[in-house]
Parts: C-alpha cells; sequence; structure tokens
C-alpha cells in the first residue's frame, strides 16, 4: 500500500467519514508492507497484510470477466498527465497494468481486485465491504462487473470522483444516480462526468 494512500481512505465503519491513522510496522520503499490502520471516530483497526489494506471480505458478487480491457478503461477515463490516484474497482482491476501504461504517474487503487492482483510498485490493493476512499479524493473511477450496477457502490464511488471527471461502470448503474452527468453506454458498460454541482434535491 502506497504510503500516501492513506491520506484518501475512509474508515467502512458506518459514520461520517474522517482520516485514518497509519502505524505502519514494516516499509519497502514508499509502500508499506505491514502495519495498521486506525479510525479515531470509531477506535476500529484495520490490518495492512502483505502490502493489502483489509478493511474485511468484499462483496460476494459472482465473478464475471470483464468486458472492458485496461486500454478501454483508461481510454475512457481520459486520465491526462501525472498525479493523483484512481480507483479500479473488482474485475476492473484485472488490467491494471495496460491502465497503468496508459495513465503513467496516476496511483492506481485496486478495490477489491480478482486475487491474481497484488499489490505492486503503482498499485494499491484495498479489500473493502463497502468503497473505501474518501468523497472527491480520486481523478478517476472504474467499477467492475456487479459493482457497476450497485446503486450504493456507484453512489459512493461517484461522490469520491473529483467534479469534472469521469466514471465507467459495467452494468445499468449510472441511471438513478444524480451526481452523474451520463456522457454514454454501449456493450454493457457506460461511462459518466461527475457534476460539477448536485443536482437540487439530491443527497
Ligand atoms: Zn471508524
Amino acid at each position: 500500500m502506497f504510503i500516501e494512500l492513506t491520506d484518501v481512505l475512509r474508515c467502512p465503519a458506518d459514520h461520517e467519514e474522517g482520516y485514518l491513522v497509519l502505524l505502519p510496522d514494516a516499509m519497502a520503499g514508499r509502500d508499506v508492507t505491514a502495519g495498521r490502520l486506525g479510525c479515531p471516530a470509531c477506535g476500529a483497526e484495520y490490518a495492512v497484510r502483505d502490502g493489502v489494506a483489509e478493511f474485511g471480505a468484499p462483496p460476494g458478487w459472482p465473478t464475471e470477466p470483464p468486458r472492458l480491457d485496461g486500454t478501454g478503461v483508461a481510454a475512457l477515463l481520459g486520465l491526462e498527465g501525472p498525479g493523483g490516484f484512481a480507483a479500479l474497482v473488482g474485475g476492473a482491476a484485472a488490467d491494471w497494468q495496460a491502465v497503468a501504461a496508459a495513465a503513467e504517474g496516476v496511483h492506481l487503487v485496486g478495490v477489491n481486485p480478482p486475487e491474481a492482483v497484488r499489490p505492486a510498485p503503482g498499485l494499491s490493493v484495498v479489500r473493502s465491504p463497502v468503497f473505501p476512499l474518501r468523497q472527491r479524493s480520486l481523478r478517476g473511477i472504474a467499477l467492475g462487473p456487479g459493482y457497476g450496477s450497485d446503486p450504493a457502490w456507484v453512489a459512493a464511488a461517484a461522490g469520491a470522483v473529483l467534479p469534472g471527471l469521469r466514471g465507467v461502470g459495467e452494468g445499468s448503474g449510472e441511471g438513478p444516480e444524480r451526481s452523474l452527468e451520463p456522457l454514454g453506454a454501449a456493450g454493457g458498460a457506460w461511462v459518466a462526468r461527475r457534476r460539477r454541482q448536485s443536482p437540487p434535491g439530491s443527497a
């Protein structure tokens, strides 16, 4: 886990988001390989084990291979220039190396990636029952099968994108999510832009 990721993680417990405190036990360069993340708000502690931030068991979506490859995800997100973070959720993280190659200098966060995907330079891995990143903390999100049609994951992921930037998802999830402006849908995937202001009546 990239040490600076600490700033964009949120406690997965059901309370207002606040910062987590990192207590590293072992580092490899700028990556935390072992340690703990503590929540000052509720007192919860989460382990960083083998470089993976462990917030709890992921939702048990049926495992479906993603339709979009990493090159397609990178093209739809339109990440230009280095810096910041982008999240790849579930199957969308399977081809993270292609996203990394197309978006050089953007740190990728694999949230509940396939088992074969391990932390690496340029990729942090988080396992969590709920979307674990803070509001307005990301340059882009890609939601794999299952996640891209789940209203709670779509809403939380949309909130984590910086206004004006994009999310892509597999499934039909962006429909009722009013913080997203749909840009298009094709082949079972959607692409949308985070609205700069929430429309009236939305949370
Ligand atoms: Zn907490």
